[in-house]
């Protein structure tokens, strides 16, 4: 090195740390990265949940800004790390969920209506009949209530304040990385991302734009959304006046796009399951556009405006179902217990639980499923539904897998992140329900994480994702034990029991 090398390597290395955000469905969290990829600080803080009717979602868009604040200042105070020595922010968020504000006064006008909310799904429902194919063409997206452009619709459409901004060219929507954006930069910055546009049902994925047609379905005009960047795009600067000094914010993921990243699934044929609130498949699929039935395209993320596709399957209950074993039915206090009692039976002696407890999505995109428990005897005990809700985990994975089998890499083995995968019984019942390698991440925090990697990438700490691709650590692999072909069966019989209940 000679003394030019050096003092840059020196810069480099003082301000070396990433300032990862990422924004959840239930808490907002933040980390700080190092250099090699290693979270020094963590903080996470949980907000409020509304309800205002069954099956409907929301969250204080106020809230959402105050608690990732919160965490920022947290993970700074607790490190001591100077934000000088920051060198970029990344940000990662929950999906779809929509926040409607005034430009003018920078505040929201209604609650951001989160992706779970089903108060749009008549509406979808009647777009299904005519334009189904159109969207999916354009999108990639199957119509769902879970997508961003019928909740603004239904913000135009319900929310009187809306139609008198729309006049004055003051209503904005955007998904949670814009409000962040947004907020972050001192109000002056709206920015998006290709992968967080793909799931707003305006983007068309293949030209890389708002699409008019699609814009006009739902009442948008393109003024009211962020304007789209690359992922590893400029979105703008912190304003000094929240850290001291002016960050760079130089990556945006949404959330599963970030875990698809955070497992270091760069190539073709990768693939990540995550088993969170919900369940996710996402397998990358390359630089080639392609549409497969039931299961939706997405942009995994576009790096220098190159963009990557992915498949997606995405299950609306998967932990949750555990969640509601504990806080609904009281049968467990906590989700560690599962595992044990779901391992002090043989098999699930014909009990299934199906848990579509807001409709079920991929495959099915039924939004009036309901949950049912079925094949219960005198001899059922707390232990059966409990197997029977950690079954349904896998087998409504396997349901997305299945199908697109032939796009995985033949050596591919699935990348498993999120909560519950700290169950064994889980992974193993997974493995042995695919006959595939199951490995579980040892990076607990894949979404934060994985946008770190994008921030760093963009601004030098790593020349390339081979350099990213060291990083990632296996925890431990499941191979499959043993042949679960009949149990499949009987729940595909079983799941065709919830359909069309409401
Ligand atoms: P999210 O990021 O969606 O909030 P997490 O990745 O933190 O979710 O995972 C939390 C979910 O994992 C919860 O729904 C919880 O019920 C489930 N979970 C946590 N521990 C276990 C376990 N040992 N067995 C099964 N499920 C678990």
């Amino acid at each position: 090195m000679n003394w030019y090398e050096i003092d840059n390597h020196i810069k480099a290395n003082l301000m070396n740390y990433i300032l990862s955000i990422d924004q959840g469905t239930t808490s907002s969290r933040t980390i700080l990265i190092d250099a090699g990829g290693k979270p020094v600080g963590k903080a996470q803080k949980e907000f409020n949940q509304y309800f205002p009717k069954p099956s409907w979602v929301e969250h204080n868009p106020e809230e959402i800004w105050k608690s990732q604040l919160e965490t920022i200042s947290k993970v700074l105070s607790d490190t001591k790390i100077s934000p000088k020595d920051i060198s970029a922010v990344g940000i990662t968020n929950q999906r779809e969920t929509v926040v409607a504000f005034d430009s003018k006064t920078g505040k929201p006008i209604y609650n951001a209506i989160v992706w779970q909310c089903r108060r749009t799904v008549n509406k979808c429902e009647e777009l299904k009949l005519k334009y189904k194919s159109i969207i999916k063409e354009k999108t990639g997206l199957e119509i769902d209530a879970y997508f961003s452009g019928p909740k603004m619709e239904w913000i135009i459409e319900n929310v009187k304040e809306a139609k008198e901004l729309i006049k004055e060219k003051r209503l904005r929507f955007g998904t949670i990385d814009s409000w962040l954006i947004w907020n972050l930069t001192g109000k002056k910055e709206f920015y998006t991302d290709p992968s967080n546009a793909s799931r707003t049902m305006l983007y068309n994925i293949k030209e890389n734009k708002y699409d008019d047609k699609l814009m006009s379905l739902f009442q948008i005009e393109e003024w009211m959304l962020p304007k789209v960047l690359k992922s590893n795009g400029e979105f703008g600067y912190t304003d000094p006046d929240l850290f001291g000094t002016s960050i760079p914010i130089r990556a945006v993921l949404g959330d599963q796009q970030a875990a698809l990243f955070g497992n270091a699934c760069f190539n073709t044929g990768d693939v990540k399951v995550t088993y969170g609130t919900g369940g996710f498949l996402l397998i990358n699929i390359g630089d080639k556009f392609k549409l497969v039935d039931n299961l939706i395209t997405t942009i995994a993320w576009s790096i220098d405006n190159s963009p990557t596709y992915a498949i997606e399957g995405s299950t609306f209950i998967s932990g949750a179902i555990i969640q509601w074993l504990r806080d609904g039915l009281g049968i467990i206090k906590d989700a560690s217990e599962t595992e044990s009692l779901a391992i002090s039976l043989d098999s699930n002696e014909g009990v299934y639980l199906v848990p579509a407890l807001s409709g079920l999505g991929a495959p099915y995109w039924d939004g009036n499923a309901r949950g049912i428990i079925i094949g219960l005897t005198r001899g059922t005990t707390k232990a059966h539904i409990v197997r029977a809700a950690l079954e349904s985990m896998a087998y409504q994975i396997a349901d997305l897998v299945v199908p697109v089998k032939e796009l995985l890499t033949k050596e591919s083995f699935i990348k498993a992140d999120g909560g519950a995968t700290k169950n064994n019984f889980l992974l193993q019942f997974q493995a042995d329900l695919l006959n595939m390698n199951i490995v579980r991440s040892s990076q607990a925090e894949a979404t934060a994480i994985g946008v770190g990697y994008l921030t760093g990438l963009s601004t030098g700490i790593w020349k390339s994702k081979e350099d990213i691709q060291k990083l990632w650590k296996t925890n431990e692999l499941f191979l499959p034990r043993k042949n679960r072909l009949e149990e499949y069966k009987k729940w595909k019989e079983a799941v065709k029991r919830s359909f069309r209940w409401n």
